[in-house]
């Protein structure tokens, strides 16, 4: 029998606690070698922040200020928006105001926030192939919004857009734009979209232009190839810009980065003296611990870690891409994408691979863990299953899926 003392349970074999976690430890180490549906780079050391487990990181408040609790990481978290910042061409990060959050929904949502306080009668437009979190924020806030058309491959249809913007006569618009969409990786051109406003009328105090980065607003920086209007880039006056840190930063809990003009955050700020900060985020109480994680990986990685993981990743991508074509496979890639779609295979490989599934198509996305290993075995195993099954359902199940 164990012997219990006051403090805590001794001499007693194996803590349930520790078979459960060694149970877990084993599961992920398998789920992860076989992972390719989720937008997730797993390919991070576990870093040295990981040292700071025995504390309560918390970034009460707003970034900028601090609070009082002292176990914080506002400095470090300071220097990862910066980062972010210069990334995204912020010409004078001065003007510009960033904080780490819990993800890409938050930063969306603070997003759809803050543009809601610059336009309170405006209406938010966002495509049929945006986010969820883009029309759930929208209900959270009670914001009027209409979902516009996108083409096949994903992308926003700018003559849908032109048209609702003319529908609106004049109303204030809060554009919610894509920067690798969640299924298909496609991307929008907000060049254009910006130039669609602008010749409706619309100057800056009359819109609100929103990049939902969380996918590729980390990508397309690092491929020189991509184009200048389908970077996320402050440059071409947007208003805000989110991306996860989870996704191709690469950070062993889920957070998200958000980069938006200071004059917005002024617009909702009030000041709470018992934070001894401003109010400007979501969350009071923020996770420290995700800033190290951020912080580290960029400090290591670098830029230079970056461009060599996402030359690579579109490489592996076009890999699998036309291997699946050469086969007969329906495929679609978008271009200065990672995410592979085609059709939705059997459930075994669904679980096997991990793989998101949506209306008959399922992605991979090749992130950086994704090896050309990996690749072969997925697609010596999904070729079977192709050549297996039934060619015209698949057609139909593909016909279906486009409309
Ligand atoms: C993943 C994703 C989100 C949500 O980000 P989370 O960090 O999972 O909250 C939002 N938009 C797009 C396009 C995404 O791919």
């Amino acid at each position: 029998m164990a012997v219990t003392s006051v403090a805590g349970v001794i001499n007693e074999a194996p803590q349930p606690v520790d078979v459960r976690f060694a149970r877990k430890l084993e599961e992920f180490r398998s789920a992860r070698s076989n992972h390719l549906g989720y937008p997730y780079n797993l390919d991070f050391a576990a870093g040295a922040s990981g040292q700071f487990a025995g504390f309560l990181v918390n970034n009460l408040g707003d970034p900028y200020a601090g609070s009082h609790y002292a176990t914080e990481t506002c400095d470090l978290e300071r220097e990862v928006v910066d980062w972010f910042m210069r990334l995204w061409e912020c010409q004078d990060p001065d003007q510009y105001w960033g904080s780490v959050g819990a993800s890409g929904t938050e930063g969306n949502i603070w997003g759809l926030y803050l543009a809601r306080e610059a336009l309170p009668d405006g209406i938010v437009l966002y495509s049929q192939d945006a986010h969820y979190s883009i029309p759930k924020g929208a209900r959270i806030l009670r914001m009027d919004s209409r979902c516009v058309a996108s083409r096949p491959n994903g992308e926003l249809d700018l003559a849908a857009f032109a048209t609702t913007v003319e529908s609106l006569k004049g109303r204030p618009i809060i554009a919610t734009l894509n920067c690798g969409t969640t299924v298909k990786g496609a991307h929008d051109d907000i060049e254009a979209v910006i130039d669609v406003l602008r010749r409706s009328g619309y100057d800056r105090a009359r819109r609100f232009v929103h990049v939902d980065g969380a996918l590729n607003a980390m990508v397309l920086p690092f491929d020189a190839a991509a184009p200048s209007n389908i970077k996320p880039s402050f440059e071409i006056e947007v208003d805000s810009v989110s991306a996860s840190g989870h996704k191709m930063v690469g950070t062993p809990m889920p957070c998200g980065v958000i980069v938006t003009l200071k004059r917005h955050v002024n617009r909702v700020s009030s000041a709470v003296s018992y934070l001894r900060t401003n109010d400007t985020t979501l969350m009071g109480s923020r996770n420290g611990h995700a800033v190290l994680a951020l912080w580290e990986r960029i400090n290591r990685h670098g830029r230079a870690g970056f461009t060599k993981d996402v030359v690579e990743c579109l490489a592996r991508a076009r890999r699998l891409h036309e291997a699946l074509v050469a086969e007969g496979v329906w495929s679609l890639l978008n271009p200065h994408s990672i995410t592979v779609v085609f059709p939705e295979p059997s459930h075994a490989l669904v679980k096997k691979y991990q793989l998101a599934c949506h209306q008959y198509l399922a992605h991979a996305v090749v992130m950086p863990n994704v090896t050309d290993r990996l690749l072969d075995n997925f697609l010596s195993d999904y070729i079977r299953w192709w050549r297996l099954s039934d060619v015209r359902s698949a057609e139909h199940i593909i016909q279906e899926a486009r409309t």
